[in-house]
């Protein structure tokens, strides 16, 4: 498909035992020779064989097996690094094209070096997911298992992780296929009926075949909500006046000390932000600044962050102090976010008590509410429970097939036109009212697997994958 060859690092950058340096097109295998030198078969040494493109390089390098040796500079014949090379041959390649990997060692030095042998040898730098695009157009992997490739690399959870493994594997792919297929029959009945009178058509009903579509559409979007929950992690802004413990409560349950601690009210001026892994659902902890009127300027601008990360948020962790009762600014507080979904923290639960989950309640009817000690860890897992809790919103555990807002934003697409569909059908608007319909969500279902995808679309999630991915 493309006739010019590609070459990047494939690994991420820095000290490392290996890196692999990877090329794809038609002259990799070429490119790989020019710079390789295998070792003696015979394991007598490690000692290159010059000139590169000896008869023994071409022999050495079979499909699909590792061969030790050194990559050599193609212009100088200087030795760069001691290297397993390996050629894969298309079509059974990542990307469907010839492809070569070099493992050398890692560090700042060596992947570089090879790369730059590569280069000099004839390919060229690939572009940000240009590895993964190829293997998209050559029909290697479809649209949701390239994007799912990228969730396994960004996944920060075991369960993300799964989530993105089920889609590499195609588990999406194959149902919006399924979904597409059992359209097939329907679309093609109703448009022949524009040509044909009905009476020239065998009789038939294309009603249920679009009702089960829709169902299969409304089943996969039905848990599209836990798996975004479980790709994007949720914003959680934790709130609460001065000294009530939330940069203690925001180190407990990271477990580790990023935000500062102090025992000077207010001092917490910026917003600290973390990610944590709460009952498996991925948390990104946002400390704000106590949220109260302050003359101090630079007070002023967290006190405007925290705002402005209490406005974004998804979730709310109103933290109160147990050990005092409830101040003027508690009840602010509690009123600036009755509504959201909230899960209080009632700190200091190790000191006597003098605020208790009544007086919350009688606060905040609706929230739930959880009795913790930071300083002890007191309470801790039970507040990851039910923070896991409201932010999958009360949902069954399911194994979501969805969890990209792209792919939930065509399903839903697809839904419309199908509810449109069955009711253009239901009213006995002419059949192609109905077949405009089904075709408008044959075409948001292919958006997903890329059936459908424009140059525009392909361009901008290839772009988010990283050089040589
Ligand atoms: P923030 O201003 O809300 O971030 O509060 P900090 O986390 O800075 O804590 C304020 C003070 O309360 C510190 O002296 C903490 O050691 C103390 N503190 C925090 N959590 C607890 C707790 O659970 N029990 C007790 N006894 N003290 C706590």
């Amino acid at each position: 498909m493309y006739d010019d060859t590609i070459a990047a690092v494939a690994t991420a950058p820095g000290e490392a035992g290996v890196a692999v340096i990877r090329s794809s097109g038609p002259r990799s295998r070429e490119i790989l020779l020019r710079i390789f030198q295998p070792s003696r078969s015979d394991g007598s040494g490690t000692t290159p064989q010059s000139p590169a493109l000896s008869p023994r390089a071409e022999g050495a390098l079979e499909p699909r097996r590792l061969v030790h040796g050194w990559v050599v500079d193609p212009t100088g014949g200087e030795r760069i690094d001691e290297a397993l090379a390996v050629v894969m041959p298309g079509p059974r390649s990542f990307t469907g094209e010839d492809v070569a990997e070099v493992h050398c060692h890692g560090g700042h030095l060596s992947p570089r070096r090879v790369l730059g042998a590569m280069l000099a040898a004839g390919a060229r730098l690939a572009e940000p997911g240009e590895f993964s695009l190829r293997a998209f157009l050559n029909g290697r992997l479809d649209l949701a298992q390239a994007e799912a490739v990228l969730d396994v690399v960004q996944a920060r959870t075991s369960r993300a992780h799964q989530l993105a493994l089920d889609g590499v594997a195609g588990k999406l792919s194959e149902a919006i296929r399924d979904v597409r297929r059992d359209l097939q029959e329907p679309r093609a009945h109703l448009e022949a009926s524009i040509d044909f009178s009905e009476e020239d058509l065998p009789p038939q009903d294309v009603g249920p075949a679009l009702a089960a579509a829709l169902a299969r559409v409304q089943g996969l979007l039905a848990e599209a909500d836990q798996g975004i929950v479980y790709r994007q992690g949720v914003r959680t802004a934790i709130v609460g006046r001065p000294n009530v413990g939330k940069s203690s409560l925001l180190n407990a349950l990271l477990r580790a000390d990023r935000a500062i601690v102090t025992e000077l009210p207010g001092t917490t001026r910026d917003t600290v932000e973390e990610t944590a892994s709460l009952a498996g659902v991925p948390f990104w902890l946002v400390d704000t600044a106590g949220l109260r009127d302050s003359s101090d300027p630079v007070e002023q601008l967290g006190v405007a962050r925290s705002r402005s990360a209490l406005q974004t948020a998804d979730l709310v962790l109103l933290v109160l102090d147990g050990a005092a009762p409830l101040a003027e600014e508690d009840r602010a507080l509690a009123g600036a976010v009755v509504g959201r979904p909230l899960v209080v923290a009632l700190n200091k639960a190790d000191l006597p008590s003098r605020l208790g989950p009544d007086d919350v309640r009688a606060l905040l009817p609706d929230a739930r509410c959880v009795s913790v000690s930071a300083l002890r860890g007191d309470g801790l897992a039970e507040l990851e429970q039910e923070l896991a809790r409201t932010a999958l919103g009360g949902l069954a555990a399911a194994d979501p097939s969805v969890s990209n807002p792209r792919h939930k934003a065509a399903l839903g697409r697809a839904e419309q036109a199908l509810l449109a569909a069955l009711e253009a059908h239901a009213a006995g608007l002419p059949t192609d009212v109905q077949a405009a319909e089904v075709a408008a969500a044959v075409t948001a279902l292919g958006e997903i697997t890329g059936e459908n995808a424009t140059e525009d679309l392909l361009d901008t999630i290839f772009s988010r994958f990283c050089i040589g991915k």
